[in-house]
């Protein structure tokens, strides 16, 4: 099955293809830092380490930008709250998220973008759309996106702007979807933003928080690029927005997919933080879960399902992670990793068939795990082959890029690898770059990278 995604711009699934072979531009909307992260944004942005995860298991070479909103409605009323800074809040809290991220076993993003150092992007944008009639300013030195004027406005969200009123605008960045507006691009200055405040040719103040990703997505991607990842709640006012600013201001397409997870529930409700129902890192932490076992919970439901997290399922995941252990104990034990010739047993292309097939992770688990207790038998009754040993230990290391579900896993470094390595440290040691370039190329199709730091070559599993 070719690698397919319900883009939610056409309501249908379709057929992944990238603007440049092989090659992938992911942007996910990031964290808005004025508080910690909780178990909830941690759904959505495992679903979206889970793509990546993908992708790269594909081969794609993927260019991951997650931007750090430290600057809009909610970050500024923190920062007054606490009579602090504006960064005081949003370093603290950007840390944290970092943090976490790492904890979780995320694959770090190549780039964060902070809004407040894109700034110039976001100006020239907003100029643009100015000059071609997209937005009018507005006498306190706001300037506000004339909805009306795109025609296209309302197609990811299928809202109707025919209720609109003549004027209707609207100030703040969150707003409901029944009463579509014209929105801020950029907000005049008011006394209780305090010393947050940029120069911009018509008037002092600061960025609405859309036009804070259409300026950073292009600024690392292109004005075009393949994927844009948010949450279902994202999806209006935010991302509908984004599309209008930058077509208007670009003149061409926008994002190719739009993938949007659900919401994680709490007790059959909606987790929020203004619900007080939610739960940080840390306290699921002090709860005894291990990184493993979360991803587990998060990753077992179809990210376009809403889920729902439950402290008394700890046991259930972490029960999950130990039989996942053991088999990795066991085959290592087995010596598997020798027997390995590259190949993958049958059962892999179940199961990649069903993570093709809009990343279905609840089916590909079921495949892994019913192909692990056969295996699991054989071993039990001594019947297993050293090829089917070899292949086991290749869909288990490549089940565990995808999913990291395995604790203190280390993969051993197959004996083939270890003489690329060997190859390209001599090329290099003689000045052959091409040599040592062709063999990264090797190595990486083989489902390896390889970096050069000040201390030599450094190998990681895709
Ligand atoms: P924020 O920090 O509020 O900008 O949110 C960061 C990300 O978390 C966004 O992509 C949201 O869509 C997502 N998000 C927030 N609450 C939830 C939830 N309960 N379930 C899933 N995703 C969420
Ligand atoms: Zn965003």
């Amino acid at each position: 099955m070719p690698l397919q995604f319900y883009n939610t711009l056409k309501r249908e699934k379709e057929i992944f293809q990238p603007i440049e072979k092989g090659k992938v531009g992911l942007y996910t909307c990031g964290p808005t830092v004025y508080d910690y992260a909780h178990i909830g944004n941690f759904r959505t942005f495992m679903f979206e380490d889970l793509l990546k995860r993908w992708l790269l298991h594909l081969r794609y070479d993927v260019k991951h930008v997650m931007n750090i909103t430290d600057v809009d409605d909610k970050t500024i009323k923190k920062a007054k709250q606490m009579k602090v800074s504006l960064s005081r809040i949003t370093d603290k809290y950007t840390q944290y998220f970092m943090e976490d991220l790492k904890w979780l076993k995320m694959i770090p993003a190549d780039i964060y973008p902070t809004a407040t150092e894109s700034i110039p992007k976001m100006i020239s944008m907003i100029e643009r759309l100015l000059e071609k009639g997209f937005a009018y300013r507005e006498d306190d030195g706001s300037v506000y996106f004339n909805i009306s004027s795109f025609p296209n406005y309302g197609r990811l969200t299928q809202i109707n702007i025919s209720e609109q009123r003549t004027g209707d605008r609207v100030m703040e960045d969150e707003y409901d979807k029944d009463v579509p507006q014209d929105f801020a691009l950029w907000k005049g200055w008011k006394e209780e933003d305090g010393e947050v405040v940029w120069d911009a040719p018509w008037g002092r103040g600061r960025p609405g928080w859309h036009i804070e990703c259409s300026a950073m997505s292009s600024e690392s991607l292109g004005d075009n690029f393949d994927i844009h990842c948010g949450g279902v709640d994202n999806m209006f006012p935010h991302h509908e927005n984004e599309i209008a600013q930058s077509q208007c201001a670009t003149d061409q397409p926008f994002v190719n997919f739009w993938l949007h997870s659900e919401f994680l529930m709490l007790d059959g409700g909606k987790m929020s933080k203004s619900l007080g129902n939610y739960y940080r890192i840390s306290a699921l932490k002090e709860l005894g879960f291990t990184a493993e076992s979360i991803r587990y919970q998060l990753l077992a439901g179809h990210y376009r399902s809403k889920i729902t997290f439950s402290i008394d399922k700890k046991h259930e995941g972490d029960k999950v992670v130990q039989r996942l252990s053991d088999f990795y104990t066991r085959l290592q034990k087995m010596n598997a990793n020798e027997s390995s010739i590259g190949s993958m047993p049958e059962a892999y292309s179940k199961f990649r068939d069903r993570m093709n097939d809009d990343l279905d992770s609840p089916q590909a688990l079921a495949v892994f795990f019913d192909w692990m207790k056969t295996v699991n038998g054989k071993i039990d009754k001594n019947v297993i082959t050293d090829s089917e040993l070899g292949e086991a230990w290749e869909f288990l290391v490549a089940f565990d890029s995808v999913f990291g579900f395995i604790q203190n896993q280390d993969f051993e470094i197959p004996n083939k690898i270890n003489l690329l390595l060997k190859k390209r440290q001599k090329a290099r040691d003689e000045d052959n770059w091409v040599e040592s370039d062709l063999i990264r190329e090797q190595l990486k199709e083989k489902g390896w990278i390889v970096d050069d730091t000040t201390d030599g070559q450094n190998l990681k599993k895709v």
